[in-house]
């Protein structure tokens, strides 16, 4: 256990809990990272058909047996000839052609073009052997059912070559490659009806507190919007998981162990809410009392302090326990939640850091790893962040327009305006690997 002041095990402790390690030690952003990524291992690979396969990881490499091309094919509506007969053309005196036969999308012509000779070609249509170039269709005149060519026509003009896109036996995606429509178009491009896939995760969601009212229902004094049942289920989707629980639960340790229960048998349970040190936190003994294990209670992270993690007997589920403050609780998603779910699906490390200038003052004091909402825009081929606003956690505008987390160091105090961040972008490429 790497954290944990706490024996949560009593569901009634008597000395109040304290955040931290056994010393009071809060856990930096990295340790908490590289404890979550120790406990989260891809399960074995399932066949996916191609239709059902957007945002899903590959788990083996995908391969092409045939060329891509299959075939010498036209680049243009036009006509298939030998450069050779076109040589000497020009406008007084053209190269005079018979057109001896059509070669269509789907239907090679039967026949091969001769010494002067042309076949009439559609875009991606098979070049007839014996023909080595294509004319564009607006670039000549058929008279009399001969096909005048005023300029000589290069060998190899507008011919795609086999192979040209893809060879043989060559690996087109690797390992790792979440999918998006252009890699599923390579895979059928290749002819593999079906890929090896990691499993989707399934999350599941339990958001906790008296005070939550759904949005629809009249709000009670004292009543808040209950806005994390829906941020945190839509930031699993857009992570490639499929949300099989959701549901709120008051704040009352036997319901909220009850429903803790009831999302135990998915890869990854976030509950949001109820994790900190108040009376009326009940999340952590009752997951303590389920048998799920503690690994670490409190990081040097502001919004997201009291964050909560720790895994059930034989490695499942992954548990989050997320601060309910509604920023808290999508920013400890992007940066905890979101690479434990990469790691489940044996996703490829993603480009998504960059390196700005602040564009603003950020008033800091030292002591916490600060993730502050900042949009981003490229000026000189460098990029700028900015500050969206007021950065409460409970500022959930805050997040509208937000293009990244400018990670501002534990140790820093205030950053000055030009000065350089690390942004951990909000939305990262969804098929890029490396
Ligand atoms: P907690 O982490 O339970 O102490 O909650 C911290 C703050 O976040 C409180 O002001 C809660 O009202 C608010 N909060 C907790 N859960 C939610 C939720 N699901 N949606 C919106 N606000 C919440
Ligand atoms: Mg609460």
């Amino acid at each position: 256990m790497i954290g944990g002041s706490v024996d949560s095990s009593s569901p009634t402790p008597r000395r109040a809990a304290t955040i931290g390690t056994r010393e009071g030690r809060l856990l930096s952003l990295d340790e908490a990272i590289t404890a979550v990524a120790a406990a989260a291992a891809p399960p074995p690979w399932e066949p996916v058909s191609l239709g059902e396969a957007l945002g899903r990881v590959l788990a083996e490499d995908v391969r092409s047996v045939d060329e891509v091309p299959p075939f010498d094919n036209s680049a243009m509506d036009g006509y298939a000839l030998r450069a050779a007969d076109t040589e000497a053309a020009t406008e007084g005196a053209p190269a005079r052609l018979r057109i001896a036969g059509e070669s269509r999308a789907g239907a090679p012509a039967p026949v091969s073009p001769g010494p002067g000779e042309a076949i009439a070609i559609s875009t991606g249509a098979m070049l007839p052997p014996g023909a080595d170039a294509v004319v564009r269709m607006e670039d000549v005149a058929v008279r009399d059912g001969e096909l005048i060519v005023s300029d000589p026509v290069s060998p190899g003009a507008e011919v795609r070559r086999a192979g040209e896109d893809v060879r043989a036996g060559d690996a087109v995606l690797a390992a790792g490659t979440r999918l998006g429509p252009a890699e599923l178009g390579v895979i059928a491009s290749v002819g593999a009806p079906e890929v090896a896939c990691a499993p989707r995760p399934a999350v599941a969601v339990v958001t906790t507190g008296d005070e939550l009212t759904d949005p629809g229902r009249p709000l009670p004094p004292g009543g808040i919007r209950n806005s994390n049942t829906f941020t945190v289920p839509a930031q699993a989707r857009e992570a490639g998981c499929e949300v099989s629980f959701v549901e709120t639960v008051g704040d009352d340790p036997a319901a909220t162990s009850a429903a803790l229960e009831r999302g135990l048998g998915a890869d990854v349970l976030v509950v949001c809410g109820g994790v900190s040190v108040g009376t009326h936190d009940h999340v952590k003994p009752a997951l303590t009392g389920l048998g799920i294990e503690q690994r670490f209670w409190g990081i040097a992270l502001r919004p997201g302090r009291p964050t909560w993690f720790g895994i059930g007997r034989g490695g499942a589920p992954l548990v989050f326990g997320l601060p309910g403050n509604p920023v808290s609780a999508m920013v400890t998603f992007r940066l905890l939640v979101v690479p434990a779910i990469a790691a489940l699906t044996g996703a490829s490390a993603q480009d998504d850091r960059v390196s700005a200038v602040l564009d603003e003052r950020y008033p800091k004091r030292p002591g916490r790893l600060h993730a502050v909402r900042c949009s981003l825009s490229l000026v000189d081929d460098e990029w700028h962040a900015r500050p969206t606003g007021p950065q409460g956690s409970h500022v959930l505008t805050s997040m509208l327009g937000a293009d990244g987390l400018a990670l501002v160091p534990v140790e820093r105090g205030d950053v000055q305006a030009g000065e350089r961040v690390e942004v951990l972008l909000l939305r990262p490429p969804v098929a890029g690997s490396r």
